[in-house]
């Protein structure tokens, strides 16, 4: 149901209309529009987005790459802002609270991932776009300037994080905070190396800074090393197309990591990925994923985050901008995130 303001709207439960950036097809241009939000709930947080950041899969989402997009899509899903109303039965959070929402808005909160904590693994996840919700709706992401969620599946910004700069940390950083922690390399001494250097990777650097590990960027791109080493704080940096230096990497990279390695993969290439089991058996080495972060990790990753000053490195951009920095998002021209500053440039006419 494309969301208007038409009569089919009529005779339905009243709804807020909250205005909103969708893509309507898979040329992925967005366009401004008016989006039901529903209202607030006993459980509810109804917040103001001041900023979202723009994660690549939001450019796959509005291109429809994956073959599932409903259209019209808003996308973003590394919301930031304050806190407006709240439901009668929340007790964590007060109006004016500085708050975030990730990737999830909901989760069916019984299966052994809910119960166990991990509900990023429930299947029956409601992710915060492109997703249906429980009363079939699809949802709509922080390109908008209102957004209300059950409070369960909301983050606090700790004093000192700032809503722009720590954005990016409810997608980029949980995705790699989340295995750091879990595959316990979160620890000073142990040595990482990450393969990319981009959204996630370059958050990736800090927390593993952040935890007194040693860090190696291995990267297809030579002109990164210099940012990677003197700005983030990389220990080395490898180019992966060198296959030379590649063999003098000890930490769990390539597709042979060192002995009882563990190689941990969050991106999502199109290709299947070859490994031989040869690689894989001989020295005990591990092969395993990972896909965002719980909401108790989530509030976890962004209060370390706040201690030891890691935020994303953002350039931010306004709502009428956002076709662009799609663009050089595609490119691969953004240092290394770009946050629309909704709450300055997403105004009603
Ligand atoms: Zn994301
Ligand atoms: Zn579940």
């Amino acid at each position: 149901m494309a969301p208007t303001e038409s009569s089919s709207e009529q005779g339905r439960r009243k709804q807020a209309l909250a205005l909103a950036l969708a893509a309507h097809d898979a040329s992925g241009r967005v366009t401004r529009i008016r989006i039901p939000r529903r209202d607030t709930g006993d459980d509810d947080v109804a917040i103001q987005i001041l900023y979202c950041g723009i994660c690549h899969s939001d450019l796959h989402t509005i291109k429809n790459d994956w073959r599932n997009a409903m259209y019209p899509v808003v996308p973003g899903h590394e919301i930031a802002g304050l806190v407006t109303e709240v439901g009668k039965n929340v007790s964590k959070f007060k109006v004016g609270d500085r708050v975030g929402v990730g990737c999830m808005v909901n989760t069916c909160q019984s299966c052994e991932s809910c119960k166990d904590g991990l509900e990023n693994y429930c299947s029956q996840i409601v992710f915060t776009y492109n997703s249906r919700d429980g009363d079939g709706a699809v949802t709509y992401g922080g390109y908008s300037d209102a957004v209300v969620v059950n409070e369960r599946f909301v983050v606090r910004f700790p004093d000192g994080m700032p809503l722009d700069g720590g954005a990016p940390l409810l997608c980029a950083g949980i995705s790699v905070y989340a295995p750091m922690k879990h595959h316990g390399l979160n620890a000073p001494g142990k040595s990482v190396g990450i393969v990319g250097l981009g959204g996630l990777g370059h958050v990736a650097v800090k927390f593993a800074k952040a935890f007194g590990m040693r860090v190696t960027v291995i990267s297809t791109s030579p002109e990164k090393k210099e940012e990677a080493v003197e700005k983030l704080g990389a220990d080395a940096f490898v180019v992966s197309s060198d296959a030379d230096q590649m063999k003098h990497v000890h930490a769990p990279v390539s597709w042979a990591p060192q002995a009882q390695g563990k190689m941990i993969l969050l991106g999502l290439p199109a290709k299947p990925v070859e490994i031989s089991a040869f690689a894989l058996v001989g020295g005990g080495k591990t092969l395993a994923g990972s896909c965002m972060g719980s909401i108790k990790d989530t509030q976890e990753m962004i209060d370390f985050a706040a201690k030891h000053g890691v935020t994303a490195d953002i350039e931010l951009v306004g709502a009428e901008d956002v076709d662009w920095a799609m663009e050089r998002l595609a490119k691969g021209e953004v240092r290394y995130r770009f946050v629309i500053d909704v709450g300055n440039t997403l105004i009603a006419a």
